[in-house]
């Protein structure tokens, strides 16, 4: 496998650009290159993408792509197209399936990109079978897992698929999963637990904190004026969003926009592309928001209420900082989001609700934890992390220790 090595770098640097293999990316593509089945766990931004692309462009034959968003495919396709991959989708959304499908029969394909509904059906296997294949990648291959935060049940459908190409290495991709879904993962897609890659969780630059709600429009008018660069507030509800927008627009002077799936496509579109462009705005939003945004300089993300887990947590505040530079994650949390979250598992189906419920009580214990928010989370994913990190609020406000025990001294011998 090491001989293909100069080669990929050579690739790493005519097609994408790249002088050098970011994190463990190299050894993702080593293994892809050598026939290995892997699953890599990496962080948003690390360049999960290259690590089956590259090999897509020096393998023979077709690496055919499982994602769940068909936004998040033409996404992939637009920035694979302008580095000359030959790339293309197989969606309901596209018009051009005669042409795709000639162009895989013909072997001209290195990416092709489908979506997981695609793969429980017949016909689908008999089409794969029509050409050669190099490699199966499965995007956000937490899908696959009702440990997961995100299951869905096609991902469920990829293995028979893939069995049926027993011989076409397997390549797992997820930025958020904790020890279980891991675990989850490799067995549901048939990938040995040796092939599991897990790269670092740490984001140094972000500094985590997570403080009670009294005054939100308040609150959050401080955080901007301590991070006056473009931020993401999340709010848990449309008319929230909508709210905390106008108020923090008068409240600030600031140009705060509105995002959610009940605006119109256009006004959506829109805000997002203002929110993209700026150097200092503010896009108040539900979670709809930030799925595939490449905003590198995001200076404060902040949560209105509680997220649904440890890893959506993880998943959105880490749009803050992709740069590097100094950046906030901001959390203001009532008592009355738990129990609100919880009422909500009545709602559930009764196979799912342990899983829910326990990403909950994770969550809870992250909220009111006086230990390091780093140590916590870091623990969370499987990382071994130092006690404290100098970077969060339990880290930064902690009760001075030797002033207590002076105090204590003095009233004692008072
Ligand atoms: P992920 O899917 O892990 O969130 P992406 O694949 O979308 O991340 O990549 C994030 C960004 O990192 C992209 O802009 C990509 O071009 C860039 N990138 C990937 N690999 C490298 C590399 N080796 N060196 C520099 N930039 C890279
Ligand atoms: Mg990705």
């Amino acid at each position: 496998p090491v001989l293909d090595m100069p080669n990929a770098r050579e690739t790493l640097r005519a097609t994408f650009g790249f002088d050098d293999f970011r994190g463990r990316q190299a050894e993702v593509v080593e293994r892809t290159l050598a026939g290995q089945s892997s699953l890599a766990v990496m962080p948003t931004g690390a360049g999960k993408s290259l690590t089956y692309q590259l090999p897509a462009v020096m393998l023979e034959g077709t690496c055919v792509v499982i994602s769940p968003l068909i936004a998040l495919m033409h996404d992939q396709l637009r920035s694979a197209r302008a580095n000359g991959i030959h790339a293309a989708t197989l969606t309901s959304a596209d018009a051009d399936w005669r042409e795709t499908q000639d162009a895989f029969r013909a072997g001209e394909l290195d990416l092709l990109y489908v979506a997981p509904e695609r793969a429980s059906q017949p016909a689908f296997r008999d089409f794969l079978s029509s050409a050669r294949l190099a490699l199966f990648a499965i995007d956000e291959a937490h899908c696959v897992s009702e440990w997961g935060h995100d299951f869905r049940p096609d991902y469920r459908m990829l293995r028979p698929l893939m069995d049926a190409f027993a011989d076409v290495p397997r390549l797992a991709l997820t930025a958020t999963a904790d020890k279980q879904t891991r675990a989850d993962i490799l067995t549901q897609l048939g990938i040995p637990e040796g092939g599991l890659v897990l790269a670092g969780f740490d984001r140094p630059n972000i500094r985590y904190a997570i403080r009670h709600r009294d005054n939100p429009v308040r609150q959050l008018a401080t955080l901007m004026s301590e991070r006056p660069g473009p931020g993401i507030v999340y709010a848990p509800t449309r008319r929230k969003v909508e709210d905390l927008a106008e108020k923090l627009a008068a409240a600030t002077g600031r140009s705060v926009l509105p995002y959610h799936a009940g605006l119109d496509p256009e006004t959506r579109a829109a805000n997002q592309a203002a929110f993209v462009a700026s150097e200092d705005m503010v896009i108040v939003a539900t979670v709809a928001f930030g799925m595939g945004i490449d905003k590198p300089d995001v200076r404060f993300v902040a949560h209105v209420g509680v997220p649904k887990s440890i890893e959506a947590y993880y998943q959105e505040t880490g749009r803050a900082g992709r740069d590097g530079d100094p950046s906030a994650a901001t959390m203001f949390w009532g008592a009355g989001d738990f129990a609100t979250a919880r009422m909500r598992l009545a709602e559930v189906d009764e196979d799912r609700r342990n899983a829910e419920r326990a990403r909950l009580d994770a969550l809870a214990a992250l909220v009111e934890t006086p230990e390091c928010r780093r140590a916590v989370l870091l623990r969370h994913f499987g990382e071994d992390p130092p006690a404290t990190c100098g970077n969060c609020d339990n880290c930064l406000d902690a009760p001075d220790v030797t002033d207590a025990t002076e105090l204590a001294r003095k009233l004692l011998s008072a």
